[in-house]
């Protein structure tokens, strides 16, 4: 199964990343995971993408889009994956497209996380990731709704929207349902 997550910031999209990564047998592609990792190695990406990071700025497409180009052609995706947190905007998701259409690929659903920003806004301070300061936050909220809440649109044939306000067992059990098409 081929399939974006999305939804605002602390929706809690990668832990349920981690649990349909076991039920789907796909792996898990988060650009956030990969990024931090770049810059905990202190590789030159990382360096290049520390600041943009820190201020809850988008890294700018054309290294998201590479990097994100060079982990699909793992052999490990050649059955489907699960991307968290990547596209993010409208040019990501037409690169997105073309990486499929050139493997002759298409998505299966686009999940979406719905939540009330206010409600994450808490669960962010308390997760406390060094981009979980609350003006950042705000960034990102607003960056979310301005760039990525557009690929709701974009996407509109393959969405499936869950609640994602519950509990990680509940909400993954809706993420099932969902995904089988069921209510
Ligand atoms: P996340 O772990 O998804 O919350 O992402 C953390 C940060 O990584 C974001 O605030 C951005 O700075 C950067 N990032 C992650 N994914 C993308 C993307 N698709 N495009 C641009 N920047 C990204």
């Amino acid at each position: 199964m081929r399939l974006v997550l999305v939804g605002p910031p602390g929706a809690g999209k990668g832990t349920q990343a981690d649990r349909l990564r076991d039920s789907l047998g796909v792996p898990h592609i988060s650009t956030g995971d990969l990024f931090r990792a770049h810059i905990s190695q202190q590789t030159e990406l990382g360096r290049e993408v520390q600041e943009y990071l820190d201020s809850g700025e988008l890294v700018p497409d054309a290294v998201t889009n590479e990097m994100v180009r060079e982990r699909l052609s793992q052999p490990d995706t050649a059955n489907g994956f699960l991307l968290d947190g990547f596209p993010r905007n409208v040019a990501q998701a037409n690169v997105l497209g073309e990486i499929l259409a050139n493997a002759g690929q298409k998505l299966d659903a686009v999940l979406e996380f719905q939540i009330d920003e206010n409600v994450v806004v808490e669960r962010l301070l308390a997760r406390g990731r060094t981009d979980d300061k609350e003006d950042v936050i705000r960034h990102r909220q607003q960056l979310y709704r301005t760039e990525t809440s557009p690929l709701l649109d974009y996407y509109s044939d393959v969405v499936v929207s869950i609640d994602a306000v519950g509990d990680v067992d509940e909400v993954s059990a809706r993420a099932l349902r969902a995904l089988r098409g069921e209510k």
